[in-house]
């Protein structure tokens, strides 16, 4: 007996169940460093159960075809993988994310030609193949567009043109407009016309996904990326009604849902609402960060001389930021916190919510280097421990410890909850020269009095610290 026989529509679909309920599991362990490892080992048997299951469906009568495409795929997946920086990670999801929507843009549109004329009636499926060819193009140009902003090929900074939102309406309007024209020249058999009204609206909706990417840019960037992400799970759970596939229309919902619960924890840490990110145009204009730029004098200590500072202190907290990231410092930044630790110090670590390019990017390089999760600490739960703190060392943070972000109204970063570094004794901040962060704000910090600028590579320097200590302890 052939072994499909075995797999009918109530099979499949308990096993669709299981893989579900795996990726529901897998979900929640995600949500903390402990368990997030095997999280993500029961979401991928969660998607391979998922995918044995559909293989044994007995719509598939070749399998040539899947078996190329996983292999080209997974060459492809691993490469990128194993080549991509880690600073490169969101540009990565970005590119992903884009797949995604392009991979129901090509489902969509085999359905559309497939089922032509057998569904003229059939209403729900024609608007579930419409929306998911609409959602998956937009999803897929936007995240190129977003991809390439990142990669900076093209420039960051958002395009702002006269008439912008209204041509974005305009073709949001356009786009509707088609998809009713498709469905009625359907119902009344004019096929061709649907036809070239159906490539039509792909391209419409490429040229949506551009106009409505292209103005946003900067720190923003980020918030946009996991935007899309949660498209793609929204034309993936359309893709799921096109095909019928219970398994799709949860995991999409999923993806769909959590995409936009990212985005709004991006948005309240950046004090931005969603529609002010979308429209915003922010960074369009800022330059040095609006009001006056903070003058005064910079103090600077080399790595030898914080040493003999830190040699002195009881109570550090490290906060990093992007520029650990570049460095790759956060191996000798657990070198250090264990040495410290080792001479009585107590070490913390504030995490705010978006140090780095993309949520839990500081989690995961410290989680990397094996520094313990007992010592990191939220912005929230460690914000009121600065005042009594000796020493902090800024690894690579800029944006998210700039005082403007309480003190200057007119800073385009007013608002936005940031660490607070400046009440502790001493601050060293770590960076190699006096450029802003990702957001191009002045930081008023460097020219504080208890601030010590420590130049160059944030290795080099915490090498150049742990060299400090060692010595002195000779
Ligand atoms: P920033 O981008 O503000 O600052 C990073 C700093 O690192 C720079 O000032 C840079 O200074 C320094 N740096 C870069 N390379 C090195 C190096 N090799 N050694 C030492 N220093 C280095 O980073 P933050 O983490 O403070 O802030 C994150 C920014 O990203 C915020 O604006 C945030 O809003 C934005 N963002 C983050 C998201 C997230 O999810 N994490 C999402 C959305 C936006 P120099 O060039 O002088 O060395």
């Amino acid at each position: 007996m052939d072994i499909k026989s075995y797999f009918t529509p109530d099979v499949i679909g308990a096993v669709y169940l299981i893989a579900v309920i795996l990726f529901v599991v897998g979900l929640k362990q995600l949500s903390h460093p402990r368990t997030a490892r095997n999280g993500n080992l029961l979401s991928s048997l969660g998607m391979l159960i998922g995918i044995v299951a559909t293989l044994f469906d007995k719509d598939i009568l070749r399998y040539d075809v899947i078996v190329a495409g996983i292999l080209l795929g997974a060459v492809i997946g691993t490469w990128m993988a194993k080549t991509v920086q880690m600073t490169g990670m969101p540009q990565m999801v970005a590119l992903l994310n884009g797949f995604g929507g392009l991979a129901s843009y090509i489902v969509g549109t085999s359905e559309y030609f497939s089922r032509q004329t057998q569904l003229p009636g059939d209403l729900f499926n024609y608007a579930t193949v419409i929306l998911s060819i609409i959602i998956g193009m937009i999803t897929f140009s936007g995240s190129v567009i977003a991809a390439l902003k990142l990669q900076e090929v093209i420039d960051g900074k958002p395009i702002l043109f006269f008439g912008q939102k209204t041509l974005n309406a305009l073709l949001g309007i356009g786009a509707f407009v088609l998809s009713v024209l498709i469905i009625l020249n359907i119902q009344n058999g004019e096929l061709a016309n649907a036809e070239k009204m159906f490539v039509g609206l792909g391209v419409l909706a490429f040229v949506l996904g551009i106009t409505l990417v292209i103005p946003i840019g900067g720190a923003d960037m980020p918030v946009v990326v996991s935007l899309l992400n949660s498209y793609s799970g929204i034309a993936v759970a359309m893709t799921g009604f096109v095909l019928s596939n219970s398994a799709l229309i949860v995991v999409g919902t999923l993806v769909g849902a959590s995409g936009i619960i990212l985005t709004m924890i991006m948005t309240k840490a950046m004090n931005r609402s969603l529609l002010n990110v979308l429209f915003g145009g922010f960074g369009a204009t800022v330059s040095g960060g609006g009001g006056i730029a903070p003058t005064g004098t910079i103090k600077s200590a080399s790595p030898e001389e914080a040493g003999m500072i830190l040699d002195t202190a009881e109570s550090v907290i490290i906060v990093p930021g992007y520029g650990m990231a570049v460095s790759q410092a956060q191996h000798v930044v657990k070198k250090l916190t264990e040495y410290l630790q080792k001479k009585g110090k107590t070490v913390s670590f504030a995490i705010h919510p978006v140090a780095g390019r993309m949520p839990g990017h500081m989690n995961v390089l410290l989680a990397e280097a094996g520094v313990s999760y007992d010592i990191l600490y939220d912005m929230d739960q460690i914000n009121d421990q600065f005042s009594n703190t000796d020493v902090v060392i800024i690894i690579g943070a800029n944006d998210v410890v700039n005082p403007a972000a309480k003190t200057n109204p007119q800073s385009p970063i007013y608002g936005m909850p940031v660490l607070n570094v400046e009440e502790a004794r001493t601050v060293f901040m770590l960076k190699r020269s006096m450029n802003p962060g990702f957001a191009g704000i002045d930081n008023e910090l460097f020219y504080k009095n208890n601030t010590l600028m420590v130049f160059g590579d944030a290795k080099k320097t915490v090498e150049g610290f742990l060299a400090s200590l060692e010595e002195l302890d000779k």
